[in-house]
Formats: C-alpha cells, structure tokens, sequence
C-alpha cells in the first residue's frame, strides 16, 4: 500500500549517508518520497569568513553525497537550494506536498534559534518535524540535563555523565535504496525530473535571483568576483539543485593569483574518503591501541600526520562519529600488545573532547564565549583595545605567517594553505597569541581559525582557544611552548619550518628555530637575511613570556571569576 508520507529530509551537519539516525528515522516512516534538500544557509556564510580551503572541501562533499543519491536512484540527486531555510523551506513543503521534516540535531546555539523558527514554521505548515541526534557520541541536550543545566568544564564531569548514560549507541549502515522522486518521462530523464522540480519552484524562482549573494560584499571579506546563485539555468540547462562548482564562486582563481597552487589542497572532501582514511587506520591496531596525543608530531605535514586528520570529516558529518568510535574499538580487539592507552590521551578520549565542548556549548548557548574565568575587561588580560597598533600589528604578522617566528609562521602558513594544523601546533600558536606572548585576545585567534580551518566548529574552536589562552577550562597558565624547545623535542631538523617557510630552507638545524640568532655569515651562506628575506622577530619572546606571567599570576590570584559566576551560576570551582 503506498504511504502519502512524504519527507523532506535536510542535510546540514551529516553529509553521509552511513550511520546516520536521522536518515534512518526518515525512513522508518514509509515514505511515498523522500526529498534529500541542502539549503544553502546565507547565514552560515554572511556570518563566517569562510576560507578556500572549507568551502572546497563542502562542495567536494556535497557533491559526493549528490554522486551517492545518483547511484541509488539514477534519475535523482541531491537538491541544493539557496535562501534563508526559515522562508525558503515552507515553501518547498508547499510546492512539494511534504509531510515530514526530519534532520539531525543540530544542537549549535544557531543551530537551536534556526531550528526553532523552523519548528514555528512548521507548526503552521502542519509538517512534522523529526529531528535525531547523531552528531556526537551523547546527546548535549541529555548531558547537559543530567548535569542539572550545568556546562561541562571538565573531561572527567563528562566520563562520569556518559559512564551513567551508558554505551555509545552502535553505527547503522548506509541505506541500500531510499524512496526518492520519481520520473514519468522516458525523455532525458535527469532534465525531466530537474524540469519537473524547476517547475514547482517557478513562484519562488525571483525570491532565489533577488536573493543573491554578494560576493564581493564585506562579508565575503570582498575575497570572491562572481555571484553565486543555485537557481541559475532554471530552464533546464547545467546546474539547477547542483553543486555550485569552487570556480563558479571565483574563489579559485583569486587563490592563484595570491600565488596558491591548486595541489596544495589536499584533505579531499567526502564520504567516501572519510570512510576510506578510517578503514586504513583501522588496518593499524598498534596505532589505535597506544594512541597517545602529547606523543603525537605536530612537526609534520598533512601527507604522513600523526593524528587521524579525521576531523574534517567529523565536522561536516562526512564521517558518523559512532562508526568511529566502534571501528576504534574494533581495532584495538586485534592489538595483540599490552600498553594500551586511556582516555582522555587516546582516540575514545579526543572524540570525548569534542563531546564535551559540545555540551559546554549546549547549556551556556549564545553566552559560550563568555565562560572565562577573566572578565575582559576587568583584569588587563584580554583583549587590548581593538586598533592598538602594537597588538593590530602582532596579529597581522601572526595571520599571514610572517612574525619572525618559524615555528609559529611554519604552523600558521600550513593552516592558511592547508585548513589544518595538528592539535599540539594549535596550542603552540594559541599560547603565542594570548597569554605566551602577544597579549591578545583569544577571540582575535579564534576569527582567524574560523576564517581557514575545515574542521571549524563553533563549540571545539572557542572551547579551544579558551582552553589554551587559559580563559576557562585550563588554569595552568604557567604552562607555555618554547618558539626553539618544544618543536625541537619533536623535530630538530625542522622538517615543517622548511616545507612552509621556503625561505629558511637552507639554514642549518641549529638556527632552524631561531635564525635571527645566526650569525650573518651564516644567514648569507642560506641565502636569507633576516629582516630583509625573513622577517626579524615581532618581539622578544622571553620579555614578553615573562611580562605576560606576571599578569597571568595577578589574574589568577585575584580569582577574578567575575563573568563565569554571572554566566554559569556558581560553577568556577569546578575549573
Ligand atoms: P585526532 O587527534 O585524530 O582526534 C580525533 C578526533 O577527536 C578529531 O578529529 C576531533 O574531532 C576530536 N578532537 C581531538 N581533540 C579535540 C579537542 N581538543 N577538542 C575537540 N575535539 C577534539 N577541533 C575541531 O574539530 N574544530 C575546531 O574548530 C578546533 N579548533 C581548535 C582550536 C584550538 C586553539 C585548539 C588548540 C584545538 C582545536 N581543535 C578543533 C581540536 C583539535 O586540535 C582538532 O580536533 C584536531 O587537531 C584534529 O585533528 P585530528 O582529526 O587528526 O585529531
């Protein structure tokens, strides 16, 4: 008997098709037609100046996902649409006669306000709304609950809440079929259903073309040339609910000119790579069983990374976070050593990681950011004020990879070219930034890895970098990464600093981390002069360190908790 349930299903953060709740809850519901829908969020966009390098790799997945529908249903694809979701999906329930909504949680705090409003919509509508948790190994919305509202501020308070709530739900797999439109013509069936899909769109066509998007607006950073518009050829030409290629957006082109070469992007977007990089390192069991994160390099490049270099494909739900875990588990099974590692060192803890700043997130919602345990403007540990030229200039030099700090310009160029850095690169630039050297605000470092990293994610950034800067979460603030003696410990040749600092490349391993310190003899002999070829460092890293400590020691004698006791009722003590 066929059903007259009709679902739009709406990928936001689960680009995949495997171990997906939400889409196994669509299903689970009989469908007549199921409608696989990415609405193309122009606040996502406007409000994030999201880099080449994220922007690839979204398309790259988007389209592998479209590439998975094609080859379930050969006549079908996934639609990408364009507008605000809160306008433009009702009017799609309309056109398309929908019945349910079903999606996976998105427990972001704009996630919450969009997802609320669509929920109204909704309501209105008389559409159904199924939304599934899938993107974390816990339910925030649960974790927070049992923790009585509270943010969870610790690794441990999280083990404790997860210990209670039990095991981490096993991975379902990929659909075989899905019950998607149909065609009726024996024509060109893909123009047909395109055409057909085109047709119920027409009354909203002016909405998408008025509705375009600047590119080259101040949101966009001014980066892009073109307009991008998924409507475009809505006649049944190339592109309609397609994929919008890189350079349709004229993102490729402006990269080139900065110098970039187009191989240097190399974390390919995408299921199927998610699955395929898993699968390998699963193939590794000594690997996965004695994992231990401070072990891991920071000193090499995405080619051969010490860490999984899943993270991206976390982020944007190419890869389902449970399917993870269990595929870890697996593997250890089949270690046959006996040094296993624990959380929160190995690869269970660093997925609990990323639950846990989820959580935090969920119960603090849009006041996240002001979890510190310093009040900015109170005790002079952030920010500077905004257009200091000293700390305008330091962050400039940071940005772009040129304050005369290889260590630091080598991590911060590989980011720019790459979107990644490993986890202990992170803190050495975190801590550079903030409370190490520059003395500045963790906000300031935290636009930038909004602006270029892939696996940008608006709980684990900011946790992070509030975490580093010692802000919240960590109090150790007498902890700090030596610019010469922490890369050392892991490369004393420096292999990182060469690969993205060119110009160093000929300096001997002794100066590799400090060669301002070389003599002029040796800087000709290398072929780079320090504050001609290179620049000389922004400033002087032991003053600095030992300037900012006694702020930092102030600050934490004081017990300035100010904000976090306003914004979290009471729950410093647990920092
Ligand atoms: P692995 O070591 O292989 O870990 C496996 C997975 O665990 C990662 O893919 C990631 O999903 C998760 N994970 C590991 N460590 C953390 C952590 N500390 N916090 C949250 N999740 C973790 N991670 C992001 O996913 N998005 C961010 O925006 C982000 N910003 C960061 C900013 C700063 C200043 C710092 C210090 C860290 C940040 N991290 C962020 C955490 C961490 O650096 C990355 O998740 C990790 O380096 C990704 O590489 P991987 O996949 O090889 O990690």
């Amino acid at each position: 008997m066929t059903s007259d349930i009709r679902v739009m299903f709406w990928f936001r953060t689960d680009l995949r098709l495997h171990d997906s709740p939400a889409l196994q809850a669509a299903l689970s519901l009989n469908p007549s037609a199921l409608f696989p829908v990415w609405c193309w969020d122009p606040n996502y966009v406007y409000k994030h100046r999201v880099g080449i390098n994220r922007f690839r790799f979204l398309l790259e997945s988007m389209q592998t996902l479209s590439d998975r529908i094609t080859e379930i249903e050969p006549n079908s694809q996934l639609l990408v649409v364009r507008g605000e979701p809160t306008y433009l999906l009702p009017l799609l329930w309309s056109r398309w006669r929908i019945t349910h909504l079903v999606f996976e949680k998105d427990t972001s705090a704009y996630g919450r306000r969009r997802d609320a409003a669509i929920l109204a919509a909704a309501k209105t509508a008389s559409v159904i709304v199924v939304a599934v948790q899938g993107h974390h190994l816990y339910d925030p919305e649960e974790v927070t609950r049992r923790n009585k509202g509270k943010p969870t501020m610790t690794i441990s308070s999280l083990q404790k809440i997860a210990d209670g709530i039990g095991n981490v739900p096993k991975p379902l797999p990929a659909p075989q079929s899905l019950p998607l439109p149909k065609l009726t013509s024996n024509l060109s069936k893909r123009n047909e259903l395109l055409l057909a899909l085109a047709e119920s769109l027409k009354g909203i066509t002016n909405f998408a073309v008025s509705d375009d998007i600047d590119l080259n607006s101040s949101a966009f950073g001014g980066q892009r040339t073109e307009k991008v518009n998924c409507y475009d050829s809505i006649d049944g030409g190339n592109g309609e609910f397609s994929v919008p290629s890189i350079q349709s957006i004229g993102m490729e082109t402006i990269e080139n000119e900065r110098g970039n070469n187009n191989d240097s992007f190399k974390i390919k977007g995408g299921e199927a790579e998610a699955l395929t990089r898993l699968e390998k390192l699963c193939k590794k069991p000594d690997y996965i069983a004695t994992f231990s994160k401070p072990n891991t390099s920071p000193g090499n490049s995405i080619q051969d990374a010490s860490t999984t270099l899943l993270s991206p494909y976390l982020k944007f739900g190419c890869l389902g976070v449970r399917k993870m875990w269990w595929d870890i588990e697996e593997a250890k099974k089949k270690y046959k050593g006996t040094k296993t590692t624990t959380p929160p060192q190995n690869l269970n803890g660093q997925l609990l990681f990323r639950d846990m700043y989820a959580c935090a997130e969920f119960a603090v919602g849009d006041n996240f950011t002001r979890i510190r345990v310093y009040d900015s403007e109170g005790v002079s540990i952030t920010p500077r004020p905004l257009g200091d030229a000293v700390s305008e200039q330091r962050l400039a030099a940071f940005k772009e990879g040129r304050t005369g700090f290889p260590w630091i310009d080598a991590l911060m160029r590989q980011l720019k070219q790459e979107g990644w850095m490993h986890h202990l690169g992170r803190h050495s630039v975190a801590a550079f930034l903030t409370r190490g050297q520059c003395w500045i605000s963790w906000e300031r470092g935290a636009e930038i890895f909004d602006e270029y990293l892939i696996d940008w994610d608006p709980c684990s950034n900011p946790g992070n970098w509030m975490w580093l800067s010692c802000s919240a979460f960590y109090s150790q603030y007498f902890k700090l990464y030596g610019l010469v003696s922490f890369p050392s410990k892991y490369d004393a040749s420096g292999k990182l600093v060469r690969q993205y600092c060119p110009e160093l490349a000929n300096f001997p391993d002794k100066f590799i981390y400090e060669p301002h310190a070389a003599p002029l003899k040796i800087q000709k002999k290398a072929g780079c002069i320090i504050g001609v070829d290179y620049p000389a460092p922004i400033l002087d890293e032991k003053k600095q360190k030992e300037e900012n400590m006694v702020r930092m020691k102030a600050c934490f004698a004081k017990q300035f908790y100010g904000t976090s006791e306003e914004v979290l009722n009471g729950t410093a003590d647990e920092i």
